[in-house]
C-alpha cells in the first residue's frame, strides 16, 4: 500500500490528463444536430462544451439531446437544427484545477467517468478519465508481479 501511495505521490494532474487538443468538444452555439454527430462519430457518452475562447461552460450528452426532442408521440428530429447546445447542456459539473491534487481527482472520478480540468483563468486544459487512473494502477500491479 505504501508503494502504491509513492506511485501517485510524484504524479500531478497534468501528467494524467488527456490534453485539450485530443479532446472532442462542441461549442455553446453549435446546433444539436452537429453535437449529435460529434457524439455518435466519437462514440463518447458526453463531451465538454466550450466557447470561442476555450472557456468551459458544461457538458452535453446524447441522452440530454434525445430527451430535448422527445415529443408526445414521436421523436421530433426536425428540432435538432433549431436548438443549440446551451439550451440543453449540463452547467452543474465537477471541475478540477490544474494545480489540484490527484487525490481530489480520484474522489470526483468515483461518481463521474471523466472530469474536466481548467487553468486559473477557467480555460479548458483537458480531461481526467477513469481509464487514465486505472491504467496507472494496472501498470503498478504488473510491475509488482514481475
Ligand atoms: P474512458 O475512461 O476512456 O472510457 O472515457 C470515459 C468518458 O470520457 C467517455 O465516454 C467520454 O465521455 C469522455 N472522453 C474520453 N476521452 C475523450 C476524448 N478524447 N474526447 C472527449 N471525451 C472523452
Amino acid at each position: 500500500m505504501i508503494s502504491l501511495h509513492k506511485e501517485f505521490l510524484g504524479t500531478t494532474l497534468p501528467d494524467l490528463i488527456i490534453p485539450v487538443e485530443r479532446v472532442a468538444h462542441v461549442q455553446v452555439r453549435n446546433n444539436l444536430e452537429h453535437s449529435l454527430l460529434v457524439l455518435t462519430k466519437t462514440g463518447y457518452t458526453a463531451v465538454p462544451v466550450l466557447d470561442a475562447k476555450y472557456q468551459l461552460h458544461g457538458l452535453v450528452s446524447t441522452t440530454q439531446i434525445m430527451d430535448s426532442i422527445l415529443g408526445l408521440e414521436r421523436i421530433e428530429f426536425d428540432r435538432l437544427d433549431k436548438m443549440v447546445v446551451e439550451d440543453v447542456m449540463n452547467k452543474e459539473i465537477p471541475r478540477l484545477s490544474l494545480s489540484d491534487s490527484v487525490e481530489k481527482g480520484l474522489e470526483l472520478l468515483v461518481n463521474h467517468p471523466f472530469v474536466c480540468v481548467e487553468n486559473n483563468e477557467h480555460v479548458f486544459e483537458g480531461i481526467l478519465t477513469r481509464r487514465s487512473i486505472l491504467e496507472r494502477l494496472s501498470t503498478h500491479f504488473q510491475k509488482l508481479n514481475k
